[in-house]
């Protein structure tokens, strides 16, 4: 009988193991993709302002490496655990595979509240995790970067320690930092402009045109503000967006200028521009796509009969719980998985640590056109699986990233393949 996956994830548990039944996958190469090759957990003492110690829990999984060097952000959030971090490193294999670059899948965290910390407190946890998990990082072993409370602020006292650490400069080390220590031009809307990529390509590949297209946009943080602007300048109409507040929608479209200049400090309800209201109604509209780009688990099988949009564009990690993927896929909604729509960052933290190891520089332009190959690229190798295997485009996704994780690995000699 066929291993089941233990992968913890939901979502990719049913898919790899529908993709192990369906190709045939021995137990040696779904155990290479259950399980994570490294899991580090630190826990971490700070010395805080009124002189107590608080102790971090810390963790960097670095889940396969057959690829290259692994690479995912660290997050800071009270409910980062090692099964979160896991899960999160293991779909970072599957972005890096699919969108072929030569890195593979890692993710690190810190068990804390960084809106309780001081900045001087906050720096202090920064340079500490660097500082206990130096030993197992660096350009050409694992990469770090920004994830949920990490900013280009923190990847830059990070690379200070790590530089203070090693006695010399390494920008490769981490990603994410800002432009003036080597950061990359056009990594700030590299995730919208990904997404936008790859909507566009299946519109063509769909034979439609995306003027006109009607867009609900839920979270109009960094990846929803920048992917409104986007495809409003290419001619989309957004009709809605919304934030952890609520959202405003206009069905002659909303004035995205408007609401990107004034989105510091107010949320979309304050900035105005349509009629309110909330965020599960966002989703319930009747537009053409609707992109998640805020948390996990928004489409469930709760609402997921009310789900109008033909096309649903996964720009958070894990929107569509399992129950609901199964309904939508039924249905026929095209749903373009997160895997696939949100690695536009992914590719662009991989162009910035290209720029880092040759000290050479790119102009946001080149940057942006060698996203769009890229994301170009994958979009159809993930169109031909799908169009061979009758699936939807996450199944086609897992499986072309799927298989160069597996073929690196046989190349390596890890895998052998039997003789027929
Ligand atoms: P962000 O913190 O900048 O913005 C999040 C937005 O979602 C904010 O507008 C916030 O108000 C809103 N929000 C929070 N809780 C909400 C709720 N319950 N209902 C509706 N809206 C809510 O984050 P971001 O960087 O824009 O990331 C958004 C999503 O995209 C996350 O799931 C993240 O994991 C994923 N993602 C981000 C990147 C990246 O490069 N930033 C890359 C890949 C995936």
């Amino acid at each position: 009988m066929q291993e089941k996956s233990e992968v913890v994830c939901e979502v990719c548990k049913l898919q790899l193991d529908k993709i192990a039944e369906a190709r045939h996958l021995t137990e040696l190469e779904l155990k290479v993709l259950n399980q994570p090759k490294r899991v580090i957990n630190i826990n971490i003492p700070i010395i805080m302002d009124d002189g107590s110690t608080r102790i971090f829990p810390a963790y960097r999984v670095q889940y396969n490496d057959a690829r290259g060097p692994t690479k995912g952000g660290i997050r800071f959030h009270p409910k980062v655990n090692k099964k979160e971090i896991n899960e999160l490193a293991f779909l970072m294999s599957l972005k890096c595979a699919l969108v072929d670059i030569p890195l593979s899948g890692g993710k690190g965290g810190v068990q804390v509240n960084p809106r309780e910390l001081s900045e001087g407190e906050l720096q202090r946890l920064s340079r500490a995790y660097i500082r206990e998990f130096a030993p197992f990082i660096g350009p050409d072993r694992d990469i770090p970067a920004p994830d949920v409370n990490t900013n280009p602020k923190v990847m830059g006292w990070m690379l200070d320690e790590y530089e203070k650490i090693t006695g010399k400069k390494a920008p490769g080390v981490i990603t994410g930092k800002p432009l003036t220590i080597g950061g990359s031009r056009g990594r700030l809307y590299s995730t919208s402009l990904g997404g936008a990529i790859i909507l566009g390509e299946y519109m063509k590949s769909a034979g439609k045109g995306g003027k006109g297209t009607t867009v609900a946009i839920q979270g109009f943080g960094n990846v929803g503000s920048h992917l409104a602007r986007i495809l409003d300048e290419w001619g989309y109409k957004i009709v809605a967006v919304s934030d952890s507040k609520g959202g405003i929608y206009n069905k002659s479209g909303l004035d995205v200028k408007k609401l990107v200049k004034e989105n510091d400090g107010k949320n979309v309800q304050e900035i105005g521009g349509g009629e309110k209201i909330s965020n599960e109604e966002l989703l319930e509209l009747g537009v053409d796509v609707v992109v998640p780009a805020a948390i996990e688990n928004v489409i469930n099988i709760k609402n997921m009969k009310n789900i109008r949009a033909k096309i649903v564009l996964e720009m958070a990690n894990g929107p569509v719980t399992t129950g609901a993927d199964d309904y939508l896929e039924e249905k026929g909604v095209v749903v373009l998985p997160d895997i696939l729509a949100n690695s536009g960052g992914v590719v662009v933290s991989y162009l910035e640590w290209v720029q880092n190891q040759c000290n050479y520089y790119w102009k946001e332009d080149e940057v942006n056109r060698k996203l769009e190959e890229y994301m170009g690229h994958a979009f159809a190798e993930t169109e031909k699986v799908r169009a061979e295997a009758k699936g939807s485009y996450r199944r086609a996704a897992y499986i072309v990233a799927i298989k160069r994780i597996l073929k690196a690995e046989e190349d390596r000699g890890i895998i052998v393949k039997k003789k027929a």
